[in-house]
């Protein structure tokens, strides 16, 4: 019988490419969507009519209590965020209900039904927030500096409770930044590949970008849900850093992405002082020798690769029509 996995956050960009990476597996997959985000399901373009969507509300314990019994999931892959990490000052308590409620909700659900559902807590760096050392490993001290970080704390030391309490096969992979053709533009690569691209079309003539000395361990999205699918088909549950450990300057990102298009980025680039950001930390860089070592797990496409296929995409989006540069 075909493996069933669950995915909230399906839409997102993680979820696109681990939908695609379990399709190709065998894996049924089936995409945790609240009703009112039904619409969204476009996201997944070609992935669209291969998975299947169960409508139900995850604020919902016992709605969500009712999907693990009927689905009866192999593994739940709980991805669902607002992903913005600024935003989550808008919204604290929406926030925290998001993140840790429904990891709770799933993990309490997964207890309950007595499956031996395997689950994937999506953590995240910004755990790490004001860095206690650098790079981070699995045994550096959490100091989040933000709702969000707070949030993806508590959901983490959620898991770890019901992995020990309850023996539950449970883990957390603390992501660094991932990125990819469909990471949505506020943030920064996909600010940068998107201008550049346009600015080499001749559809806009500036961009305007915050701190060009910050620093971000970036790799690409679809080397990071591998990773995610490894850490659940191990014999023993374990929480990992993933990152590339490289870290780059916002800067080499904005040469990078103008040099693949010939163009000259000091002659486009301004900085605008509204779009700094206070108190920010530039020494998030991972160590990720334990999932190199335990998991044989190395990224694939290097940052260099990675901002260029983007600018690439772009300009394909651009020329089509498929994206306007307003998005
Ligand atoms: P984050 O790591 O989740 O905050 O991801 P972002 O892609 O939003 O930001 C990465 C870094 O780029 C941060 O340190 C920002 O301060 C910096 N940055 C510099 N200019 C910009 C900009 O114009 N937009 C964004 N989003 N970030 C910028």
């Amino acid at each position: 019988m075909n493996k069933t996995a669950l995915i909230t956050g399906i839409t997102g960009q993680d979820g696109y490419y681990l939908s695609q990476l379990l399709l190709e597996r065998g894996y049924r997959v089936v995409g945790l969507l609240p009703p009112e985000r039904q619409g969204s399901v476009v996201k997944l373009d070609d992935l669209a009519d291969q998975v299947e969507i169960y409508s139900v509300d995850l604020r919902d314990a016992q709605a969500l209590q009712a999907a693990v019994t009927q689905l009866q999931p192999t593994e739940i892959y709980n991805l669902a965020a607002p992903s913005f990490v600024p935003a989550s000052w808008n919204d604290p308590l929406g926030t925290l209900d998001l993140i840790t409620g429904t990891a709770t909700r799933l993990l309490t659900a997964i207890r309950h039904s007595q499956l031996a559902t395997r689950f994937y807590q999506a953590s995240s760096s910004e755990i790490f927030g004001a860095v206690q050392e650098s790079p981070q490993s699995e045994t550096t001290p959490f100091r989040p500096k933000n709702p969000y970080g707070a949030a993806k704390l508590h959901a983490h030391w959620t898991m770890t409770h019901h992995r020990e309490q309850y023996n539950l096969f449970a883990c957390s992979g603390i992501l660094y930044n991932h990125e990819s053709p469909r990471r949505p533009p506020q943030f920064v690569t996909r600010k940068v590949t998107l201008a550049a691209a346009g600015i080499k079309l001749g559809l806009m003539d500036k961009l305007s970008m915050g701190n060009l000395d910050a620093k971000r361990d970036w790799g690409f999205a679809g080397d990071y849900v591998e990773v995610m699918w490894r850490m659940l088909q191990t014999d023993t549950p374990q929480d990992y850093v993933i990152g590339t450990g490289i870290l780059h300057s916002v800067k080499d990102l904005v040469e990078m992405a103008f040099n693949s298009v010939n163009l000259d980025w000091q002659k486009y680039v301004e900085v605008n002082t509204t779009l700094l950001r206070r108190d920010e930390h530039f020494q998030l860089v991972a160590d990720p020798s334990n999932a190199n070592n335990d998991l044989h797990w190395s990224p694939q496409v290097t940052f260099e690769q990675l901002i260029e296929n983007m600018v690439q995409i772009d300009l394909q989006r651009l020329q089509s029509g498929q994206v306007a540069l307003t998005e």
